[in-house]
This record gives C-alpha cells, structure tokens and sequence, in this order.
C-alpha cells in the first residue's frame, strides 16, 4: 500500500485564489509590513516569498530592514512604527532573531489587533479560550489542509510530535477544539513510537530529518509532515530522498526533507504530506488569510 499524497501546493493556491478575489471586494488595500533583522539567507528567502504572496494577492508589502548588529530599542522602534501606520493592517517579525535582542519583548509590542502570526499573549489567550483572532499560520494551514482533504477529526486520536509555542502548542489547541482527542508528545515523552502508533492523525514538527519511521506509524493513519529541515550528507539524502530527487540534490548538494521518513512511512500511512509541497505552502497562504481578516477587522 502507498499512501495518498496530499496536495499542499493545490490546497495553498486554491486559498490564495479566494483571499484575492476577497480583498478585491474589500474597499480597502490590505497591509502586511514586514520586520527583517540581518542577513540570515534562510530568512531572505521566507521574508521574499511573504511579500512575493503579499504583491500576487494585490496587498501592500512593507519590509523594514534592520542590520545584524540592531538592538532591541531599534526593534521596537520599527514595530512602533508600523503599529501606527494606517495602510499597514498585519505585521511579523521574521524570526530567529539575533542573540542580543529581547525577542520576547518585540514579539509582545507589536499591537495584537495587527499580530498575524498569533505570537501575542492576548491572541494566545483567545486561540485557548476557542475565541481565536489570529492564530499562528502554520497550524490555521495544516488545519485548512485537513478541512480540505476531508479527513475526519471528531473524536479521533490525534498526535502531535513538538510543543514548540509557534507549531506543536497552538496545533493541539486547534485540533482539540475540532473534538479530536489529543495527545502532544516532546523529547521527555516515554516510549514514543507506543504513544504515537495510537494516532488516527499524526502531526510530526521536531526538526529532525527523517525521524518518524514505520514503526511510529499505525496502518492507514494520516500524517502530517511540518518538519523542514535541509540536508546535505549524501548518505543521508540515498535514505530520505526518492530516487527522483537524487539528480537535484546532486546538482545542488543539498535538498529539503521533513521530520518523516517518507519512503518508509508512504508504504504504511494512509495519506500523507510530501516535504516540500505540503505544509510550507498553507503556511504563507494562511499568512494572506490573517492579513485580509486585519485589514476588515480595521475597516469595521
Ligand atoms: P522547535 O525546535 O521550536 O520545537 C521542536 C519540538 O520538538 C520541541 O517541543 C521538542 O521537545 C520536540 N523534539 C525535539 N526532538 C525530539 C525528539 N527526539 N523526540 C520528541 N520530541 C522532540 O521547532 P518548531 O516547532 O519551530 O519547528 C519544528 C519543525 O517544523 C522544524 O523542522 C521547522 O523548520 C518546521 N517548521 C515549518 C514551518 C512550515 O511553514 N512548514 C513553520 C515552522 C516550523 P522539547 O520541547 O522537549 O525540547
């Protein structure tokens, strides 16, 4: 048996398409304003990618850039100013952040009415209290891609592997408030792959390339691959990889997996999200999504 692949790039487009023509109807511009500290590559490429979305939905992109060597008062005097701009509905900061700067403190200035990745105390609070405004976007996308694939969530065994505030917490909220029953394991969990092999759904964001195997995997459950994680050792790629990636990663030296084994687990899931063009699409489109809601909210 090989899994069924869900489609995260079909899904994501799908979602872009409706917040355009949305935000075509909306009697205003939506904003996103963008925080970019250093030179991080990973986090030019994140930081393009969100303001390329933005520009294709018709938004605003804003991005201020701020030097490695910024410091915490430079930071918040960034977000202070977009707080106060008009045309600027959604803002984030791009993490990680530098070691000298209170990543906590910027996160917690930026005004919660425009926090579209969720990471406010207050938006926190009402994501917990089944009250959600925004709600950090990689979980809102893996639950827009389940709601779309129409797997079942009501009183099945969901697993969430992390507990990471930005993916694994806000995850088991969200699939609780769906009446799953779940469970949220970490590296102190106790024979993992026992708890996980009870999942009817299992969600896999670690960080660790290729660590859920066959063995954490009930028959047919579906599982969620939020791991992004570049690998560039060739052995490791020969063991990850399907045969059809080889020639890129040889040609790159490098490739992106996630936290699942996905040769080994296609063969026992039921469905399955590749790694890339599962998850990491929703996320950005469910950026879009949190943006537009700013931008009516503040029309309202
Ligand atoms: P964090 O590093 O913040 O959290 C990792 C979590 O995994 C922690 O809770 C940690 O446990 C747990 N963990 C680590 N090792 C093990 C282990 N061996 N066994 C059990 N649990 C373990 O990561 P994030 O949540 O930020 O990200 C997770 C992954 O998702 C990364 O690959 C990241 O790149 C990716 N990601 C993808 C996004 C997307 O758009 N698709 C967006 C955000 C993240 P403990 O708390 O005990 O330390």
């Amino acid at each position: 048996m090989s899994a069924r692949l869900f489609d995260g790039a079909a899904a994501a487009a799908a979602l872009r398409a409706q917040v355009k023509a949305e935000a075509e109807r909306l009697a205003v511009q939506p904003g996103l304003g963008v925080v970019l500290v250093g030179d991080d590559p990973a986090s030019a490429v994140y930081v393009r990618n969100k303001t390329r979305a933005c520009e294709e939905a018709g938004f605003l992109g804003v991005t201020a850039r701020l030097p490695s060597s910024a410091s915490t008062d430079d930071l918040l005097a960034s977000v202070a100013a977009l707080n106060a701009r008009d045309d600027v509905h959604g803002i984030l900061v791009q993490l990680p952040l530098p070691p000298q700067i209170d990543a906590q403190r910027v996160l917690d200035a930026v005004d919660p009415r425009k926090d579209v990745d969720g990471f406010h105390p207050v938006n926190v609070g009402l994501l917990v209290q089944k009250r959600p405004r925004f709600v950090a976007c990689t979980p809102a996308g893996v639950m827009e891609l389940l709601r779309r694939e129409g797997v079942p969530l009501a009183g099945r065994r969901a697993v969430v592997l992390g507990r990471s505030d930005i993916v694994g917490k806000p995850m088991g909220l969200l699939l609780l408030h769906a009446d799953a029953t779940v469970t949220v394991c970490h590296s102190r969990t106790r024979d993992l792959a026992a708890v996980t092999r009870e999942a009817d759904l299992l969600i896999a964001a670690i960080g660790r390339p290729g660590f859920v195997r066959a063995a954490h995997v009930k028959p047919g459950a579906v599982v969620i691959d939020v791991g992004i994680n570049r690998i560039d050792d060739p052995a490791q790629a020969r063991e990850l990889l399907e045969p059809q990636r080889l020639d890129a990663f040889a040609r790159k030296g490098s490739a992106l997996v996630g936290d699942v084994h996905f040769p080994e687990v296609r063969e026992v899931a039921g469905a399955l999200t590749p790694v890339p063009g599962g998850v990491g699409p929703l996320t950005i489109a469910q950026l879009l999504c949190n943006t537009l809601s700013a931008a009516r909210a503040a029309r309202a």
